[in-house]
């Protein structure tokens, strides 16, 4: 029998199954105990769960379905790893090391059809989403990573930001951000954790209706149809006309500000112009929207997009600044290993392939 994720239960659905199957409801919290705090890999560990119930576990479900295939490390601490899936696809997970804590970036499905122009990831098309328990288990390797290394530190942010779209596989997003946030199992606190899509208008409004109280990232990329469509092929389906609208929606529904991530491509989409012109897009959201900035990381794959130069980032800054933009530049992070989302999968996957 092909056992699913036991991470994929929400601790809800985890009490009603051990209880339609005769067992008393304080075992589901004692086993999430164990899974989330005590953080074991193996049923039999759960020493104090009757025998009954970790049999039971045990033929349905499984804690453990990926392998660490690879892990590079940079020298400002951030760690790429590589995981292996049952099925032997790949995918990537991030660890970040921030001032205000740990990040960890994780990968929502095994490729990505939304097919952005400077993206490595959107060059190898969806196979498939990954089930909520296998985007569980990337912040479970990495937070057992951690404990290994006994420094006592805990994964304390995540950012849906790693390979595939999320609100293209929006149930499995939403069982795990609820896994996550669990008072009783990881704790994560909504506001720690961000989930960036590529602007699925009609998701956008279904994710603030939910009102799950997490932040919310839009990538935006350019200021109008035009060059976003050049840049981003989502946006004739989604023009920016319906994204603002269903930003809008999501501002009004949830009193949250959204983030508009900006990478910066030389000469594409980084000239005074472009900031002026998304000033404008922003308008009289400006309370409620902040701008990031992200220089852009060059891969080998689209040679024609460049990094913009330092003296251009700075210069769209401070004309959005003028314009009384909220708007940050986003660190980078291992620069010295494979930076660019989705670049160490591709390598690997043409290193295997030939
Ligand atoms: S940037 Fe994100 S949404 Fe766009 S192709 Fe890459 S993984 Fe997909």
């Amino acid at each position: 029998m092909n056992k699913d994720s036991i991470y994929g239960l929400t601790l809800e659905r985890l009490t009603e199954w051990l209880e339609g199957h005769g067992h008393k409801k304080f075992r589901a919290a004692q086993v999430w105990d164990w899974l989330y705090r005590k953080r074991v890999t193996e049923f039999s560990e759960m020493i104090d769960v009757n025998p009954e119930c970790l049999k039971l576990l045990a033929e349905h479900y499984v804690i453990q379905t990926s392998d660490e295939h690879l892990k590079q490390e940079s020298a400002d601490g951030t760690i790429k790893f590589l995981f292996k899936l049952k099925d032997g696809n790949l995918i990537e997970t991030v660890l970040m090391r921030h001032k205000y804590g740990l990040s960890v970036c994780v990968t929502t499905q095994v490729g990505c059809n939304i097919g952005c122009s400077f993206c490595a990831s959107g060059l190898l098309p969806k196979s498939r989403d990954l089930s909520a328990g296998e985007i569980v288990e990337q912040i479970m390797k990495v937070q057992q990573h951690l404990d290994l290394a006994k420094l006592n530190e805990n994964v304390s942010h995540i950012v849906v930001m790693g390979i595939g779209e999320p609100f293209d596989n929006f149930k499995n997003l939403v069982d795990f951000l609820q896994i996550v946030k669990d008072q009783k199992g990881l704790a994560l606190g909504a506001r720690h954790i961000t989930v960036s899509t590529s602007g699925l208008a009609d998701k956008i409004i279904e994710f603030a209706d939910l009102d799950l109280q997490v932040n919310l990232a839009i990538s935006l990329h350019a200021p109008n149809n035009e060059l976003r469509t050049r840049i981003m092929k989502i946006n004739r389906a989604i023009p920016l006309e319906k994204l603002m609208a269903s930003i809008d929606y999501y501002l009004a529904k949830t009193n949250r500000r959204v983030t508009l991530e900006y990478i910066l491509i030389k000469d594409m989409n980084d000239q005074r112009e472009h900031a002026l012109g998304l000033t404008a897009l922003i308008g009289d959201r400006r309370e409620l929207a902040k701008v990031n900035l992200i220089p852009y990381n060059p891969v080998d794959e689209h040679s024609q997009y460049k990094r913009s130069e330092h003296e251009s980032v700075m210069a769209f800054y401070d004309t959005l600044k003028k314009q009384n933009i909220n708007c940050t530049i986003r660190l980078e992070h291992g620069t010295d290993i494979d930076a660019a989302c989705g670049q160490l999968r591709s390598k690997q996957i043409k290193a295997t392939v030939g």
